[in-house]
């Protein structure tokens, strides 16, 4: 069996063509959704990322404003941007570049988004919300993931889902989000001792561990659907090139259905970024922050 590749491009663009509706729809309305994009420092992986939001914003009709700090600012001064950002009635939503240069403490910044702008998901009041099943901005890298199996698999109910990886911005946002459809969800890490094994049992595998190929076709059940969230760079052959924690080739010999690295997690990431900016500014215009000297309202123009 070889098993039906995974294109995160196409659904990546479909997420993209819904926000461009939802966004045209706001600016009929006179409002444009607006993302503040933060980076600190000069860090090259990290100023094409930024790059590469600022220019997916503008084509869906999402305005953005990009804020550099230099590498040796201090705590203090991205506190006080983060806070200048949250008044700002003109952004829904704010990102902050991770990783931040070694003399700021990332929690403290994430921690100070308000929880309403925080588009990417990472604030306690929605990660708690999320938990809960409550409405919540959710990290996006699952939330794109779990647009992957459902445009793959339907309905996910009843399925074992098997997520390997429990960081805080990927496995237990996805172990959420899975439960949430109704899976029963397997979470394994560096300490479990049959990781492979607990695999095997699995209708559905997402894995975020950042160990190249580390999962090969021996870890899946046979007619598995895959999801490889993990993005590493490897010289191979003379050549740098990028892999995923799954050993693709043997893997998409025994799975239904398996995202390539690149294009299958990457471009979902970023898509849904933007629907998150223009959830949060739907969600901002319906429940306005009562202390927020803005009234929590998007830009109108
Ligand atoms: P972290 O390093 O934060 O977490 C890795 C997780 O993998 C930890 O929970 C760790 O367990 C677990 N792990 C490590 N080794 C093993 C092992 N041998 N067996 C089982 N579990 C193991 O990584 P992230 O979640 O941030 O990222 C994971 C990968 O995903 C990386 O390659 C990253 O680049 C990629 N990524 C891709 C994104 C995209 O847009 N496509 C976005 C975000 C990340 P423990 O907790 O016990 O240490």
């Amino acid at each position: 069996m070889s098993a039906h590749i995974i294109d995160g491009k196409a659904i990546a663009q479909k997420v993209l063509d819904e926000v461009r509706t939802a966004a045209a729809a706001l600016a009929a309305r006179g409002i444009t959704p607006g993302l503040a994009v933060v980076l600190v420092g000069e860090d090259p992986a990290s100023q094409v990322y930024v790059r590469n939001k600022v220019l997916r914003a503008g084509e869906v009709g999402i305005r953005s404003l990009e804020r550099r700090l230099p590498a040796d600012a201090s705590e203090a001064e991205v506190l006080a941007l983060i806070e200048a950002l949250n008044r700002d009635k003109t952004v829904n939503g704010i990102l902050v570049q991770l990783p931040l240069p070694a003399q700021i403490d990332e929690n403290k910044v994430i921690q100070a988004i308000r929880p309403e702008k925080d588009v990417d998901g990472f604030h306690v009041a929605n990660v708690g919300a999320l938990q809960q099943g409550l409405p919540a901005l959710t990290a996006c890298t699952p939330l794109g993931c779990l647009r992957l199996l459902r445009e793959t698999c339907g309905d996910l109910s009843g399925k074992h889902a098997v997520v390997v990886g429990r960081s805080n911005i990927v496995g237990k946002p996805m172990a959420a989000l899975l439960l949430q459809a109704h899976c029963a969800v397997t979470v394994v890490h560096s300490r479990t001792p049959d990781a492979a094994g607990l695999c095997r049992l699995a209708d559905i595998v997402v894995v975020a561990v950042g160990r190249p190929r580390m999962v090969d076709g021996s870890w899946l059940k046979p007619g598995a659907v895959v999801i490889d969230v993990g993005i590493n760079r490897i010289d191979e052959n003379g050549k740098s090139r990028l892999v995923g924690d799954v050993d693709f080739e043997s893997a998409k010999e025994v799975a239904s259905a398996i995202t390539p690295v690149p294009g299958g997690v990457g471009p979902m990431t970023i898509a849904c970024l933007m629907q998150n900016t223009v959830s949060a500014t739907l969600a901002q215009i319906a429940a306005p922050a009562s202390d927020n000297p803005s009234g929590g309202k998007p830009q109108t123009a």
